[in-house]
């Protein structure tokens, strides 16, 4: 890997405070948008609330934190030198990597001089005689923009239980994902860790390495897969390097979720059960997001994931060794992979650890967090300190903490109130020029996020550059396209086991949150060509404004 040397790299605006593109956020997203708006020859002003790049990977640094795909396919594909020379050193590459590797994109494309850093966008207003937007940080300062990317990330805005008494507690609080900068150490200490999603599961076996007693609050079971880490060896990482332009193709355009992996053609019930059992045991063995690709029906057959959730539930059942506490880990109110999976190293043979205790919340909920413990319907349990793994309000929190008004003064707040409304996840009718990275009405969270951010950033720049060639001022969603895109991304949906579950996908973690199911399951190679289509045709579906005269305004 080559550290190249930084240069001096700002882009300039017309005037001051006056950009071509503001962009909201300086994760994988909102890097790449800058690097592509600048070599458009954009002006572009990026604000990170963080005090440095990397979003998710920035704020997500509790113990054991690391990606659940392979970070050969985790990476930036946009450019082929820095995917030649980037090493990873493990296949599940750890957060304090990835958080490396966003820094050293930075540094390679020179991207710092236009972001500014501990900066939150607090309030964006379309003004709609100069088809620009005006936009308001938490320094007080405003500037203007023809666009704005919200490049604000699916799982950014952390979600604190309302939980009664946990101001009071006297120990320290930990939300997983916005852990602190400094190093926490448990060694000695009491700990409760509140949470068992993949943040939970991936913390709890590192935490009980630790603390003196571990204390786990599982208020549902989740199915998890064993992540089967390991170095890469040199070996390795050459037949990616060899193969990476087809191996980045076949992501882009023929896998559901953008992770190159075997493509099964049998449903689960093609097997019989030997065979099945075989099957499921060598991915079990091989590890990884993979185990849900062994047959082809799981997310859509009943009778089919029955057979992959019973085997996990057997699995779980062998390796934890009091029988109440497997019985308790075994998920059994939601299909399995309706809910993101998890991917662990030893999360449930850390429950036979003599100082890792299980509760049952479900059965016995917290009432109360006290100054030194947790008070559930029947008991006190003393902890030093507490780690809430309790998730995101994903893929609209984010969005939802701007005040961003559109046409006639609507907030985006107030258009998504029933739940998010796009086309294509792109962008939203009334809300002209504003256009959102990986939003909900996209593939997204439902794919390898890299490979989803790369197809929207050259979509969206590809976009602005076409309008520039034209002389278009503005472009704006169809409310009738919008509408069919909002109708075709419920029915595909439904046609899944997905919105079975209470998930996050679903809005069910956030109490009053409508629940519609927000990413778009159609896969990333159907959606990629939805969308080449509809810039082919000449964003079909878009409405665009030509800068002057009035009169040239045009509908496609
Ligand atoms: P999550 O999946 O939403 O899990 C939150 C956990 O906290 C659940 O067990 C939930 O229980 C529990 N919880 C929430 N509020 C609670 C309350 N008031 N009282 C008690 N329990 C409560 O959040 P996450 O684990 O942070 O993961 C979110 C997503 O981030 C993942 O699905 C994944 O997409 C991503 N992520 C990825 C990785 C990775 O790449 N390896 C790692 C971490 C996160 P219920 O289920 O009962 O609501």
């Amino acid at each position: 890997m080559s550290a190249l040397p930084s240069v001096s790299a700002k882009s300039q605006p017309a005037a001051a405070g006056a950009y071509d593109v503001v962009v909201v956020g300086a994760g994988f997203a909102g890097m790449y948008m800058l690097h592509r708006l600048r070599r458009q020859g954009l002006s572009a002003r990026v604000y990170e609330q963080g005090g440095d790049v990397g979003g998710t990977w920035y704020w997500n640094r509790y113990p054991g934190a690391r990606c659940d795909v392979e970070s050969m396919q985790y990476s930036y594909s946009f450019d082929d030198e820095l995917q030649q020379q980037w090493d990873w050193s493990e296949r599940y590459a750890p957060q304090p990597e990835i958080l490396k590797y966003a820094q050293h994109v930075a540094d390679r494309f020179d991207l710092r001089g236009d972001i500014q850093f501990e900066t939150r966008v607090d309030r964006a207003e379309f003004d709609e005689i100069a088809n620009t937007w005006s936009v308001t940080t938490s320094d007080g300062r405003t500037v203007t923009a023809q666009y704005v990317v919200l490049a604000t990330g699916c799982l950014s805005n952390a979600k604190m239980p309302d939980i009664k008494g946990l101001g009071d507690f006297k120990g320290k609080v930990y939300h997983t994902g916005h852990w602190p900068h400094e190093e926490v150490d448990f060694t000695g200490l009491r700990v409760g860790v509140i949470g068992t999603g993949s943040s939970g599961i991936q913390s709890v076996p590192v935490i009980a390495e630790q603390a003196s007693h571990l204390t786990v609050f599982q208020r549902t079971a989740n199915f998890s897969i064993p992540a089967r880490n390991a170095e890469l060896t040199p070996g390795e990482r050459e037949a990616f390097r060899a193969n990476y332009p087809e191996i980045r193709r076949i992501a882009r355009e023929e896998m559901r979720n953008g992770i190159v992996q075997e493509v099964p053609d049998r449903g689960a019930l093609d097997d019989g059960e030997n065979e099945r059992r075989a099957k499921f045991e060598s991915r079990w063995s091989k590890g990884g997001l993979t185990f849900m690709g062994v047959y082809n029906n799981l997310a859509f057959d009943k009778a089919a994931y029955d057979t992959a959730a019973g085997f996990v539930r057997d699995k779980i059942a062998e390796i934890v060794e009091d029988p109440q506490t497997a019985k308790l880990l075994q998920p059994n109110d939601h299909p399995i992979g309706s809910k993101r999976i998890c991917i662990d190293t030893d999360f449930f043979a850390t429950f036979n650890r003599p100082n890792v205790t299980l509760v049952d919340i479900k059965s016995d909920p917290i009432r109360q967090i006290l100054p030194h413990a947790v008070r559930t319907s029947a008991r006190e349990i003393e902890v030093d300190a507490l780690v809430l793994a309790t998730g995101f309000d994903a893929m609209t929190g984010s969005v939802a903490k701007i005040d961003i008004r559109g046409r006639n003064g609507q907030t985006l707040n107030q258009k998504w109130a029933e739940g998010p409304k796009t086309y294509l996840g792109l962008m939203s009718a009334g809300f002209p020029n504003l256009f959102i990275v990986t939003g909900p009405g996209s593939p997204s969270v439902l794919s390898n996020m890299i490979v989803s951010i790369e197809q929207h950033v050259e979509w969206i720049t590809d976009c602005i550059a076409w309008m520039r060639d034209r002389d278009l001022a503005a472009i704006e969603a169809g409310r009738d396209a919008e509408d069919r895109w909002v109708a075709h991304v419920n029915e595909v949906a439904h046609s899944t086991l997905y919105p079975q579950a209470n998930s996050w996908y679903m809005g069910a973690n956030v109490p009053g949150k409508p629940q519609i199911f927000m990413p778009y399951i159609g896969g990333v190679g159907v959606y990629r060509q939805i969308c080449n289509d509809v810039a082919a045709k000449g964003y079909e579906g878009f409405a665009t404004t030509a800068a002057e005269p009035p009169q040239k305004r045009a509908a496609s």
